[in-house]
């Protein structure tokens, strides 16, 4: 989300073209600005009946440059300075005043998610003085990388402690960790939320070697993982992130939590209509591992063609599924409602249904159908806005709004109604419900159910 979706009636289109969760990003603009997003999704939503997650994206234990505008001349020389920096005295602005404790001669420093890269001369007190490697325009508050130095920062900064408050009394849908190094940030950023009075689900973003570390402890402690490949390719050799996407993925998979792919998937449509052939395929191998997400940054955010990059990722998620082989991945879950949902996956293949639909309160039921990766679409009936919302991110999930009566036989029948209006269904064909009986009981899911849509 940002000022590319601003102009009214941009929101609607983007979400027809296929956007069904938007990210905002702390690390950019103030809460007036995160707030008057988070109100326009909910109002555009609203008005397509479509729910849509949204996602709190913290800004994390990051260094950024202050918020001027800098020219770095390639082969010339900065000093990077804790205070608001002079351009014209060759001095850069940064938020980390331990830097010069930490860094010594020939250690590189990137900026800007590796766009730039200087290298240290010499520290004298809090000044660092670089050489410029790879000049170029810095612009504001970009980010500033020592790889492979652990700046030792805490994972939550009074801003991030700040920001949570705002995030969870503002209701969003969840909460996106940057730079969590362990399962303890996770834990941390979790534990401080419950003494707020909250629980929302947490997306622990892996972009730094010690992440790829502790891959298996972080994503056993959150909800979903996201391969967040723009600071993981300044952390990393870019060669090795392949090969980092393809693990977290796996481990997410086996261990039934949301995967997220983000960052320059369709980046050159941040200026041309049209993307290369190497981003679509990016897209589609993305969409081949069935993640749960794909997301898109500065394309839809402050890119010159934002619909047109909804719509290229959306049509090319949809050839790609086409051709997916029909799959249920066994996973073991704790959960005891597990059974049934997998029994239902099942019946619904061998009776050739159209769609799976699960009716459930707290979304435990589609979290746990999406996580066998079936290739039909979930529909999930859920009386709770907020349950639906949150809903949209997990793997082929399509949330509906029903109304909360006592009747199992009418709640089918609505969302059999529902299903014919966003033709994922027709007159005759069979749709598996999974679902409690009775109805409307948190984590009761024990019952299965064959429908003929009439
Ligand atoms: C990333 O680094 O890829 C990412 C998604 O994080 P951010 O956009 O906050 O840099």
């Amino acid at each position: 989300m940002g000022p590319a979706l601003e102009a009214p009636g941009v929101l609607e289109k983007a979400m027809r073209a296929g956007a069904n969760a938007f990210r905002i990003n702390f690390s950019h603009g103030d809460n007036q600005q995160h707030g008057r997003y988070l109100a326009m999704i909910r109002a555009a939503s609203e008005k397509l009946d479509r729910p849509c997650a949204v996602l709190a994206d913290l800004m994390g234990p990051k260094v950024r440059v202050d918020a001027r505008e800098y020219l770095l001349p390639e082969g010339g020389e900065v000093f990077l300075v804790p205070k608001p920096g002079r351009p014209d005295h060759g001095e850069v602005g940064i938020s980390f005043p331990a830097l010069a404790e930490l860094v010594s001669k020939g250690q590189k420093i990137l900026l800007d998610d590796g766009k730039l890269e200087i290298r240290v001369l010499s520290v004298s007190g809090k000044r660092v003085r670089c050489a410029v490697v790879r000049g170029g325009e810095l612009k504001p508050n970009k980010s500033l990388n020592v790889p492979g130095v652990d700046l030792g920062l805490p994972v939550m900064s009074v801003k991030d402690k700040e920001d949570l408050r705002f995030i969870c009394k503002s209701g969003f849908d969840w909460v996106a960790a940057s730079f969590v190094r362990n399962g303890e940030d996770v834990k941390s950023i979790k534990r401080f939320m419950a003494k707020l009075g909250y629980n929302l689900p947490l997306v622990a973003k892996v972009e730094s070697a010690q992440a790829v570390t502790n891959l298996r402890d972080i994503i056993t402690s959150a909800e979903g993982v996201m391969v967040a490949r723009g600071d993981l390719g300044v952390e990393l050799e870019l060669e090795q992130i392949p090969t980092v996407q393809r693990n977290v993925i796996h481990l997410a998979r086996e261990l039934g939590k949301v995967t997220i792919v983000a960052t320059q998937m369709l980046e050159s449509m941040l200026t041309s209509p049209r993307p290369t052939r190497a981003e679509v395929t990016d897209v589609s191998t993305a969409a081949l591992a069935r993640v749960d997400a794909l997301m898109l940054s500065g394309e839809t955010a402050t890119g010159k063609f934002p619909i047109e990059a909804i719509q290229m990722m959306d049509k090319t998620i949809r050839m790609t599924e086409r051709n997916l082989e029909d799959e249920i991945v066994g996973i073991t879950h704790p959960e005891s409602l597990a059974n049934i949902c997998e029994a239902g996956l099942y019946l619904s293949i061998i009776s050739g249904a159209a769609v799976v639909a699960a009716i459930s309160i707290h979304g435990t039921t589609p979290r746990i159908l999406s996580t066998y990766r079936g290739n039909l679409p979930v529909a999930v009936g859920c009386t709770l806005p907020a349950i639906a919302n949150r809903s949209t991110l997990y793997y082929s999930v399509q949330p509906l709004l029903i109304k909360p009566v006592p009747s199992a036989e009418t709640i089918f029948k609505q969302v059999a109604d529902h299903l014919k209006t966003m033709e994922l269904a027709v007159k005759g064909d069979v749709v598996i419900f999974v679902f409690g009986h009775p109805i409307h009981v948190p984590n009761g899911t024990n019952s299965i159910r064959r429908w003929e849509v009439d």
